[in-house]
């Protein structure tokens, strides 16, 4: 069956891709994360998917387009927290990219962390499925986060030290400075 993962980044694709495979599918990666800042950030994480992908023989797409204003104005705007915007717009591209290719079903690296938003990711993930008429593989690939971890330090990943957009990247210093 034709997978496609949709790729927050590569150290994160690390569990899925080998848990992916030993269920018998041939996944193919896809980088779609305009949410990344600032936009070096963004380069290097990309940059990073592609290396994961050439040392374990991934097949993968990426998609460079950086629609930060956009990003920006629905984030600050979203009546229910920016990361319910966020997840949508990669997953919704995700679901739209697998169908337009020919794709039979797509699920998320998104689903290894333990630090996002486990529910809310699978159900936004299950209605653009639905909405977009392709199926959706929910997997709690977080069962494999310390497995992943392990993988990406071996494979010599850069793992990166913050979410993604500009409001995480503030939050790891700004919220341990008002903590102390
Ligand atoms: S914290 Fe992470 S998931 Fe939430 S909006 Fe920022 S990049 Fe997206």
């Amino acid at each position: 069956m034709k997978l496609l993962l949709h790729m927050c980044c590569g150290p994160c694709s690390a569990y899925p891709i080998k848990r992916l495979r030993d269920m018998g599918y041939e996944p193919t990666g896809y980088f779609f994360n305009p949410n990344i800042h600032p936009y070096k950030e963004f380069k290097h994480r990309l940059e990073t998917a592609i290396e994961f992908a050439e040392k374990v023989q991934l097949p993968i797409t990426v998609d460079r387009e950086y629609t930060l204003e956009a990003f920006l104005m629905s984030a600050l705007n979203a009546p229910n927290g920016r990361c319910i915007v966020c997840y949508e717009l990669r997953l919704r591209q995700a679901a739209k990219f697998a169908k337009e290719n020919g794709y039979e079903v797509f699920t998320t690296s998104l689903l290894v962390s333990p630090y996002q938003n486990h529910e809310v990711i699978t159900a936004t993930a299950k209605r653009i499925a639905e909405e977009e008429n392709i199926k959706f593989l929910y997997e709690d690939f977080r069962t494999g986060w310390y497995e992943g971890v392990d993988i990406s330090k071996n494979l010599e990943l850069y793992r990166q030290p913050y979410c993604g957009c500009i409001f995480s990247e503030r939050d790891r210093y700004y919220k341990k400075k008002n903590k102390k």
